[in-house]
């Protein structure tokens, strides 16, 4: 029973820091094949690969995908171990499309820093809206789930309500 993220490293909580985050992935489980599956969700040490692909536990995979980064997008490739599978027989995460999770094996110190930079500088987005119950005018972002909104009290109805 392995689980991502219990590869012995100790003391990089952020490792287990996991962003949802929607890029394509480059990957070749053999020499003759090569696919492009979406993954859905990332972190320094590994990510999910949506696939039917027929991985089994332990098998490595090289596989490349590329980050949004201010300037231009980096391109990060490596070996990865497949973790955990989860097909139709074998369901783990049931809220996750069929595929396997991958720790990542030899991530180079760049490509890591890129990743944990842009994992970091990721997180800050996660903003959820707020908007004043009262009269539905934007009072900005907080911390939270992206996307999602919350409501709160603008300065003039509060003071119409004192
Ligand atoms: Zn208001």
């Amino acid at each position: 029973m392995l689980t991502s993220g219990q590869s012995g490293k100790t003391g990089r909580r952020s490792s287990m820091e996991r962003i949802i985050f929607e890029t394509a992935v480059q990957y070749e489980p053999s020499r003759e094949s090569q696919h492009s599956d979406p993954c859905c969700d990332l972190s320094e040490g590994g990510l999910y690969i949506r696939t039917n692909y027929p991985f089994d536990t332990d098998e490595t995979l090289t596989l490349s995908f590329s980050i949004p980064q201010q300037e231009q997008d980096v391109s990060i490739s490596c070996q990865a171990r497949v973790a955990w599978t989860n097909f139709e027989t074998n369901r783990r995460k049931t809220v996750y499309p069929s595929g396997v999770g991958v720790q990542f094996l030899d991530l180079s110190c760049e490509d890591l820093t890129e990743l944990s930079k842009f994992i970091g500088a990721y997180d800050e987005n996660k903003k959820m809206n707020i908007v004043c119950a009262w009269c539905g005018s934007n009072l900005g972002l907080r911390n939270g789930p992206f996307g999602k909104t919350s409501h709160g009290i603008c300065r003039q109805c509060r003071e119409q309500l004192n």
